[in-house]
C-alpha cells in the first residue's frame, strides 16, 4: 500500500493498521490522526511573538504504531514508498534502506522521539500515511510531528496538556529538522476544534477558540494550491526572521508585537527595508484581532477586506509573494470573491480565498482560466472545513 502526497481519499485507519500489520508483522496498538491547518490570517507573525488565526483542516497525518521497549524508533511512510527508517531514539546515526536524501523526511518523526525521550516516552515502530499535500503551506511537516507525538505519549504512557506537546514537537522542527519555524503549526494540530478558528497569542501561548463555519454562512473558504514550490529551509524565511529581530533590536523592544506607535517606529528606522517589515508584522497583529472580532460577532463575510490587506502587505510589505499567488487572488477577485490571500512562508505553496458558495465555481474557473492563460500547470483546489484536532483514531 502506497499512498501519493496529497491524494485526497480520504484516511482509513483499519487500511492503515492492515497495512502496520503486513509491514511490521504485528498488529498495531492504536492509530492516531493529526491534521493540517489553513492560517486565515497572521502572516509572519508567529516569531514575532504575535498573533495568528488558524484552523485545522480534515486532511491530516495518521500514524499507525505499536511501542518499543529497547530505545529504537523505526519508521515508514506510504507516501515515501514505505522503505525503513530505523534510529536510537537516544540520538546517534538514523539507518535506511535506499538513498541518503531517502531519509531526510525521517527527521520529523525521530525528532519528536528523541525531544520527547526526555519526558519518559521510547522507542516505537511507525507507519505513516496522509492525504495532505506536503509543501503546499497546509503543515504537513507538523502534522506529522503531531500524530508520532501522540502515538508516542498512548505508547508509553506518558501525559503532556497539549499547549506543552505542541511546544515539544515545535522545539523537535527547530532542534531536529533543522526549520526555525514558530509555534503556529504545531499549536493548531493540535489545539484546533471543529467549527472553529484557534486565536493563538505566540507569546503567552494562550489560545481561544472563536467559531468559523463558513458554510453555514452561505461561504467557501477555498485553498489554492498555486503548484509553485516552496523550500522553507531556503534562506528567505531565514532572512526575514532576521530582519524582524533586528528591527525589534533596534526599536529597543523584545519583539515587533511590542511596538504600539507605528508612526513613531517607522520613523525612526532609516533602513527602508526593514520599515517594511515592521510595517507588515505591526499591521499585520492588528488585522487577526479585527479578523478575530468579525468571527466573534458573526460577520465571517467581511473577513475578506482583512484577507484582501493582508495579502497587499506580504506582496508589497513583507515581498514574499509569487507570481502565480498574485494572479490567482487577483483572478479570485475579479469574479467577485469576498478576498483572498498567499498563506504560508511565502515564495510559493498555497492561497486562500473567501468567496460566497454560490459563485465558488465562477471563481474556481476564473483562477484555472488565468493558469491556463499563462501556460502554468493546472492549480489544485481543496474545500477547506474547519475540523478537529489531532486525536485517537482507533
Ligand atoms: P509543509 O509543512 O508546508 O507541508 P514542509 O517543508 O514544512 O512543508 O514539510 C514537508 C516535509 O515534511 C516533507 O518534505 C517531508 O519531509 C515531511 N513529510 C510530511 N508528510 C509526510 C509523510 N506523509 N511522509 C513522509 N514525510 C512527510
Ligand atoms: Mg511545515
Amino acid at each position: 500500500m502506497t499512498r501519493p502526497a496529497g491524494s485526497a481519499t480520504g484516511l482509513d485507519s483499519g487500511a492503515l493498521a492492515s497495512a502496520f500489520a503486513e509491514a511490521f508483522q504485528r498488529a498495531p496498538e492504536g492509530v492516531w490522526h493529526a491534521p493540517g491547518r489553513i492560517n486565515l490570517i497572521g502572516e509572519h507573525t508567529d516569531y514575532n511573538d504575535g498573533l495568528v488565526l488558524p484552523f485545522a483542516l480534515p486532511q491530516g497525518v495518521s500514524v499507525a504504531g505499536s511501542r518499543r521497549d529497547d530505545g529504537v524508533i523505526e519508521v515508514r511512510s506510504l507516501q515515501t514508498g514505505g522503505t525503513l527508517v530505523t534510529a536510537p531514539v537516544a540520538g546517534g546515526p538514523v539507518a535506511a534502506e535506499g538513498r541518503p536524501s531517502d531519509r531526510a523526511w525521517a527527521a520529523y518523526p525521530v525528532g519528536v522521539a528523541r525531544v520527547l525521550r526526555e519526558h519518559g516516552t521510547g522507542g516505537a515502530s511507525l507507519l505513516i500515511d496522509s492525504d495532505l499535500p506536503q509543501g503546499a503551506g497546509l503543515s504537513s511537516s507538523a502534522a506529522l510531528e503531531c500524530a508520532t507525538a501522540l502515538a508516542l505519549c498512548d505508547l508509553h504512557g506518558v501525559e503532556i496538556e497539549r499547549p506543552a506537546l505542541a511546544r515539544l514537537a515545535q522545539r523537535a522542527e527547530n532542534e531536529q529538522a533543522g526549520m526555525p519555524c514558530g509555534p503556529m503549526d504545531q499549536s493548531a494540530s493540535l489545539l484546533c476544534t471543529a467549527g472553529h478558528a484557534l486565536l493563538l497569542d505566540c507569546r503567552s501561548g494562550l489560545s481561544t477558540q472563536v467559531p468559523f463555519a463558513p458554510a453555514e454562512a452561505g461561504l467557501t473558504l477555498l485553498a489554492v494550491d498555486t503548484r509553485a514550490g516552496h523550500t522553507l529551509t531556503g534562506g528567505e524565511y531565514g532572512r526575514r526572521r532576521a530582519e524582524c529581530e533586528r528591527a525589534a533590536s533596534l526599536l529597543g523592544v523584545a519583539a515587533l508585537r511590542d511596538v504600539k506607535d507605528l508612526a513613531g517606529a517607522l520613523g525612526s528606522l532609516r533602513d527602508p527595508v526593514l520599515r517594511r517589515r515592521v510595517q507588515h508584522v505591526v499591521t499585520e497583529n492588528h488585522r487577526v484581532e479585527a479578523a478575530a472580532g468579525l468571527l466573534r460577532a458573526g460577520a465571517p463575510a467581511e473577513l475578506g477586506a482583512m484577507l484582501n490587506a493582508s495579502h497587499l502587505s506580504l506582496r508589497d510589505q513583507f515581498e514574499i509573494s509569487w507570481p502565480e499567488a498574485d494572479a490567482a487572488v487577483d483572478a479570485a477577485l475579479r469574479a467577485g470573491a469576498r478576498g483572498g490571500r498567499m498563506i504560508g512562508g511565502g515564495f510559493g505553496g498555497s492561497v486562500i480565498v473567501l468567496t460566497a458558495t454560490d459563485r465558488a465555481p465562477r471563481v474556481r474557473d476564473a483562477i484555472t482560466t488565468a493558469y491556463a492563460a499563462r501556460g502554468w500547470t493546472p492549480p489544485n483546489f481543496l474545500e477547506a472545513r474547519p475540523s478537529p484536532g489531532a486525536h485517537r483514531t482507533r
